[in-house]
């Protein structure tokens, strides 16, 4: 009977393990504990390394629900593609994945995608969120290079455009919201059946006649389970045939992963639209200002690039790098900007409002303070500590105390 025992308990870790969402640190992560009210986090709330961030989802029924935005990832202009863009909605700030680089249309002679790593003419070129977003990354760079280059500008800015289209976002929302429905019963009858069901007839030392009904009965859901999520994918997501199978096979073999089926689906749901239009869709006006607030400080005080110290920076593919960062800057500038100002203004917010400096009261001693994650400073002037991006002075009607108290011991 011990050897059950431990099974059971690598079982309990296992599935608290697949609570655990792993996702890029540029990108973002919406979500309920509840399944009512949605909010955001950027960087994970567990853990966050230079690369990943970790999220811990609701464990217990009813389960809440998770998706995955991605942060944008590469950067597109008329004659090429960078492979990065200083914009990131993670509050510190974070560096590449990869060396920056550029690679011209001509240049790129063969796309493969490594799980969700793309890669140009044989070597890694871009980290995508997922499998989903590289997909997607790909099938724009082919167009892209593919398209008469006189209409790349017009290309690249509707595409641009539809990362905003707040009904081609709710649309997906329905869909998916409709096999959650179905999918949801089944994954609380399933944790019932496996964390309470099992347990009780261990105790009462009825395991021995009950199996095969408890085994039968997580079939039964698993069957079903499989049905519905493989319908909902290939509606979804009908590109990702290899990852379907790969998610139905590993769900047919770990029952705590079919209590998660609602998040495997639901996870990849809004990749290729701004974070901010999705905090338009799901989040509460309060909190979807907030986030406003933060898309725009990022675009307007981007984290400078990091100064190149060491000579073996200065190879040849210091002009690569540079024109990399030269193509992001000026799509960050050019395309990216005017779209996120114009839909903050359209949903009724107001640019300045966002872009208020913090008020001085909360901190006496304050005499500066960062524009893009409004931490206050005591130095009048410099660069923030987490952000690198130079300090505004505060501005204020009376001199502060600090000051205050030294010009009367002058006196
Ligand atoms: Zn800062």
């Amino acid at each position: 009977m011990d050897d059950i025992r431990t099974l059971y308990y690598v079982l309990i870790v296992v599935y608290l393990v697949e609570c655990v969402v792993r996702f890029r640190a540029t990108g973002l992560i919406f979500a309920t504990r509840l399944g009512r009210r949605w909010f955001h986090r950027t960087g994970g709330e567990l853990y966050t390394t230079r690369s990943t961030a970790f999220f811990a989802g609701n464990p217990f029924p009813p389960f809440g629900g998770i998706f995955v935005v991605p942060g944008l990832a590469f950067a597109a202009d008329k004659s090429g593609v960078a492979n990065h863009l200083d914009h990131t909605l993670n509050r510190r700030s974070r560096p590449p994945l990869l060396p920056l680089d550029y690679k011209t249309y001509s240049e790129i002679e063969s796309y493969e995608l490594r799980s969700s790593t793309l890669r140009f003419n044989g070597s890694d070129f871009i980290v995508a969120g997922s499998e989903a977003s590289a997909l997607q990354i790909r099938d724009e760079i082919m167009a892209l290079q593919s398209g008469p280059p006189a209409k790349r500008e017009k290309q690249i800015r509707a595409k641009l455009r539809s990362a905003f289209d707040l009904e081609a976002a709710r649309s997906r929302w329905n869909k998916f919201r409709g096999y959650a429905r179905w999918l949801r019963p089944l994954a609380i009858a399933d944790f019932v059946l496996i964390f309470i069901g099992l347990p009780l007839a261990y105790y009462y030392q009825e395991l021995g006649r009950l199996w095969p009904y408890l085994l039968g009965g997580h079939l039964a859901l698993l069957a079903l389970n499989i049905a519905i999520f493989r319908a909902g994918h290939v509606r979804l997501f009908p590109e990702l045939r290899f990852e379907r199978y790969q998610q139905i096979a590993a769900m047919a073999l770990s029952p705590p992963l079919l209590i998660r089926s609602v998040d495997l689906l639901g996870r990849d749901l809004f990749v290729g639209f701004h974070p901010l239009m999705i905090g338009r869709l799901l989040l509460a006006f309060e909190a979807y200002s907030a986030l406003a607030a933060q898309a725009l400080r990022d675009l307007r005080h981007p984290i400078p690039p990091r100064p190149r110290h060491s000579a073996s920076d200065l190879d040849p593919d210091e002009s690569k790098a540079a024109a990399a960062q030269k193509t992001a800057d000026r799509y960050r500038k050019n395309a990216l900007l005017p779209e996120v100002e114009s839909f903050i203004i359209a949903s009724g917010l107001k640019l300045e409002s966002l872009l208020a400096p913090p008020d001085p009261r909360e901190d006496d001693t304050a005499r500066s303070y960062c524009p893009r994650c409004v931490a206050l400073y005591t130095i009048p002037d410099g660069r923030c500590a987490d952000c690198g991006v130079a300090l505004c002075r505060v501005a204020r009607s009376s001199p502060p105390a600090a000051e205050l108290a030294g010009s009367t011991t002058l006196l």
